[in-house]
């Protein structure tokens, strides 16, 4: 199934191009990507990455392009604050900020939290909406903490600032290849392509 994009965050497009890889859900990487400013107006990461499907979708059925289209809606939660920034990760301290300033502000708002406190999660909603067919949506989460310093030069967000204790080290620290083994993007796209196939294997049995 040829897929399109609904995402210009180069780290995302990245990781999702690798996490499908070899997968039903081919995605192309059309010369000139379709732009869409969507107004993520939902309250849940689901609502969102549907929204930013359903927009783009609407845009390639207008340029009569046949193709699904895949859209990530994701965050990152924080326990000691009740969930903080969530669905608003992407603008979390202002739309001014740039990432520097915004893991900065992060690691400022949580000056003197103890480690039990800093436990977070990070969380992701894949929307797979296809030319015909009900659009389906599913999410995954990675558990860890939030340091009290950047760690790592990968990765992108807030990627630098997360560690993943199974491995001791900061998301940003990690390879690619390690980060799309474990990351909560890797596990909604295996929930993703699990539901895909039980929809194929329904399909042959009717
Ligand atoms: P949105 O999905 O466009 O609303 O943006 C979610 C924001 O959460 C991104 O801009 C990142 O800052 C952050 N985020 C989501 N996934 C990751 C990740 O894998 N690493 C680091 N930050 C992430």
């Amino acid at each position: 199934m040829k897929t399109y994009l609904a995402t210009t965050n180069p780290g995302k497009r990245r990781e999702l191009k690798a996490l499908f890889a070899k997968s039903a859900v081919q995605i192309v990487t059309p010369r000139k990507i379709v732009e869409l400013e969507v107004v993520e107006s939902a309250t849940t990461y689901a609502g969102n990455a549907l929204l930013k499907a359903e927009a783009l979708a609407a845009a390639l059925r207008e340029r009569h392009v046949a193709a699904a289209v895949l859209a990530d809606d994701s965050g990152l939660e924080v326990v000691a604050l009740d969930g903080r920034p969530g669905i608003y990760s992407a603008r979390y301290g202002g739309p001014e900020m740039d990432w520097p300033e915004r893991r900065a502000a992060l690691l400022h708002e949580l000056r003197g939290v103890p480690p039990y406190r800093r436990a977070a999660r990070f969380v992701c909603a894949l929307a797979l909406v296809e030319p015909h067919g009900k659009p389906i949506v599913a999410t995954g989460e990675v558990q860890g903490y939030v340091l009290e310093a950047e760690r790592g030069t990968g990765g992108f967000g807030y990627d630098a600032v997360f560690l993943y204790p199974r491995l001791g080290r900061s998301f940003a620290a990690l390879s690619e290849k390690e980060k799309n083994a474990v990351s909560h993007r890797y596990n909604a796209a295996q929930a993703l392509l699990t539901i895909l196939r039980e929809r194929g294997a329904q399909a042959g049995l009717l």
